[in-house]
């Protein structure tokens, strides 16, 4: 095991073979093994600083119907809304204000937001903030439309592969494609994004086969962001009588990425602090470095309800600011308010700051 571990930590590599034993045989003193090798792989690529990133989640109207999802398009029950242009900037002002140095637009593929809305929000947002950071996560859209949006200023696209096994992913999408997602990827790859990609631990009927197809695609893409969290059932989906995912796998995930890739932006994610009351400052101390703080309105968070017991849907964007600085600091590690680009980026200067 511990052959395994010291393999990940030197070399940033391990076989399939290698990582099934790993995975199928962690007792806890190998655990608490792998997560201070992760912790010392952040150490010598980050330090001890986390990034933060204001998050507003501008729309939950979506037209895919991902089994595991609360703002899936069959979900009758789901209060839609979605945020003008102007809402959106006012996110962004209280974002800046706040020391953020990157925003994430997520929201479900809601066809209103066209190109050219899309194109008129980013280059707002960059007239009136032109230092800071673009992300977004608005799912599968064409080549065409990504280059748009990247032109018009955005830097970042997370979308998680959600799972690197083909059967599971079609089980969990109805009419999505496997090939159309991770073939997303790579054109924004080619575009010039940072990329993101991720995935669930503890989805149903996942097996240890499936989590190791998972780490050996993010290793082979080698994305520069990896979104992961647990799967946490939402009662108004049909998989709302599944188990969730556990802290301790997710946590034990997130330490062999950050050993696999160690120069990845890996968040600490809400789902992981939805399912524990200190699941991100866990993270944190596995190896994770990035936070998203809701940016959102309030009146508008409990609504983009993706999974059941989501935290924070009530604090004011400041109130949250507070909160996970203390949270961080309490773990022994500092808040970063720069732009956290990817450090690979950084030393290949792909960046024009
Ligand atoms: N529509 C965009 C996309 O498809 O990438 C972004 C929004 S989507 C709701 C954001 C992420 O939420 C997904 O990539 C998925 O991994 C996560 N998610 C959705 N439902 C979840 C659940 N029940 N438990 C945990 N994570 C969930």
């Amino acid at each position: 095991m511990r052959d395994i571990i010291d393999k990940l930590y030197n070399e940033n590599n391990a076989s399939r073979e290698e990582l099934i034993y790993l995975l199928d045989n962690l007792d806890e003193e190998s655990r608490s093994y792998l997560i201070d090798k992760a912790h010392d792989t952040r150490m010598k690529t980050y330090g001890d600083k986390v990034y933060m990133r204001g998050l507003i989640e501008f729309t939950n109207y979506c037209k895919r119907n991902c089994e595991y999802c609360g703002i899936r398009r069959g979900n009758k029950e789901a209060d839609r809304y979605r945020l003008s242009v102007e809402e959106i900037l006012l996110c962004a002002e209280i974002g800046d204000k706040l020391g953020y140095k990157t925003y994430v637009l997520q929201g479900g593929e809601d066809d209103y937001f066209t190109d050219d809305i899309m194109v008129e929000i980013i280059t707002k947002i960059k007239e009136r903030f032109p230092k800071n950071a673009i992300t977004l996560s608005l799912g599968e859209r064409s080549y065409e439309s990504y280059e748009r949006m990247f032109k018009a200023g955005a830097d970042r696209y997370l979308l998680r592969h959600e799972t690197a096994t083909k059967e599971l992913y079609k089980k969990l999408h109805p009419g999505a494609s496997f090939e159309n997602r991770r073939g997303c990827l790579l054109n924004l790859r080619k575009i010039g994004y940072q990329i993101g990609a991720g995935f669930m631990v503890g989805l149903p009927n996942q097996t240890t086969e499936d989590l190791v197809n998972d780490l050996l695609y993010v290793k082979e893409l080698t994305p520069e962001m990896c979104g992961i969290g647990p799967f946490i059932p939402h009662k108004d989906t049909s998989l709302k009588d599944e188990k969730g995912g556990t802290l301790e796998d997710t946590i034990t995930i997130l330490a062999i990425v950050r050993l696999l890739l160690p120069n990845v932006l890996l968040p600490a994610t809400t789902a992981l602090g939805s399912i524990n009351p200190i699941g991100r400052e866990l993270g944190i101390k596995a190896g994770a470095n990035v936070v998203m703080p809701n940016l959102s309105p309030t009146d508008v968070r409990d609504k983009y309800s993706l999974y059941d017991g989501k935290i924070c849907t009530g604090d004011e964007a400041a109130e949250c600011r507070r909160c996970i600085e203390g949270r961080i600091n309490r773990a022994g590690f500092q808040v970063e308010v720069g732009r956290g680009d990817n450090i690979q980026w950084v030393k290949e200067e792909k960046l024009c700051l």
